[in-house]
């Protein structure tokens, strides 16, 4: 079975997460730029954070085979922070980078008049730069969340299939399909959507615009639980093509509209074993 997990905070996981996820079959990810629990207090906390999206984590990544590519913007809870909106002036700069596949995570937290704007601006910026976004739903008031989302997507010159509008259940999958939107489902531990549920949805959905992630962070969650997702539409009658279209084609698919995926450089055989002289060993050979 092979994985590729299209929202996965790296950042916040270990080396162990990695050699794990390379042993159930992921050999490819997508880490969207988030919110780190920290509240930040100036865009340049962003501007590293960003560079280490584009260089540190790709590195530990590739030590485990795993291609690395991101997704940049100002997220939806720090854009209520007008210490930080001065970052939605520099994304540009970033957007032309090689690995930035979409624009994201971007959406509504508590939909405020301050996430309206940062949200139709980076949609404006993904229509310039031609590039996939990657829309968060809010957890709160879900179904009223979406409605507002996707008319907002509806005023943008982004395109529907564009767009994956993430964090959906069973409450907002009907309304996300009818949008024309890629639909994004987060598999957790004990909230939101698990396995059983996950296939109950592509049962009565299809497999076609679904993309299953693990959307794995610094918070309770599981980098693994995208090959419980494969296993248990196989126990469930999905063939292994099925699996292998929702974990591994569908993502492909929606960030390869980037032009920018690059799934073959990553052997772990051929990568450096420094970034700007450092490695993830701890003084060992
Ligand atoms: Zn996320």
């Amino acid at each position: 079975m092979r994985i590729f997990d299209p929202h996965i905070h790296m950042t916040s996981r270990t080396t162990d997460d990695y050699e794990a996820m390379r042993a159930a079959g992921v050999r490819a990810l997508v880490e969207p730029s988030f919110w780190l629990g920290q509240p930040r207090t100036s865009p340049e906390s962003f501007f590293d954070y960003f560079d280490s999206l584009l260089g540190w984590e790709p590195f530990r990544a590739a030590q485990y085979g795993i291609a690395h590519h991101c997704t940049l913007a100002l997220n939806p809870k720090e854009a209520n922070d007008p210490r930080c909106t001065p970052v939605l002036d520099e994304l540009p700069r970033y957007l032309v980078k090689d690995s930035v596949v979409a624009v994201g995570e971007i959406g509504y937290d508590s939909m405020t008049p301050a996430e309206d704007h940062a949200l139709a601006a980076q949609l404006q910026l993904a229509a310039e730069h031609e590039l996939p976004a990657l829309v968060h739903t809010p957890h709160r008031d879900k179904a009223a969340g979406l409605k507002r989302t996707i008319d907002v997507v509806r005023e943008s010159n982004l395109p529907p299939e564009y767009v994956a509008l993430d964090h959906l259940n069973e409450t907002t999958v009907r309304d996300a399909a009818d949008s024309g939107c890629w639909l994004g489902f987060s598999i957790y531990p004990d909230t939101k959507m698990d396995p059983p549920r996950m296939v109950k949805i592509l049962q009565a959905h299809g497999t076609g615009r679904m993309l299953v992630n693990s959307a794995a962070d610094w918070g309770r969650s599981d980098p693994l639980k995208t090959r419980e997702v494969g296993d248990a539409m196989l126990a469930a009658g999905f063939t292994e093509d099925d699996v292998d279209q929702v974990l591994w084609r569908n993502p492909v698919a929606f960030y390869g509209q980037s032009g920018r995926l690059d799934l073959d450089s990553v052997a772990a055989e051929d990568t450096p074993a420094t970034h700007e002289g450092n490695s993830i060993l701890r003084g060992g050979e």
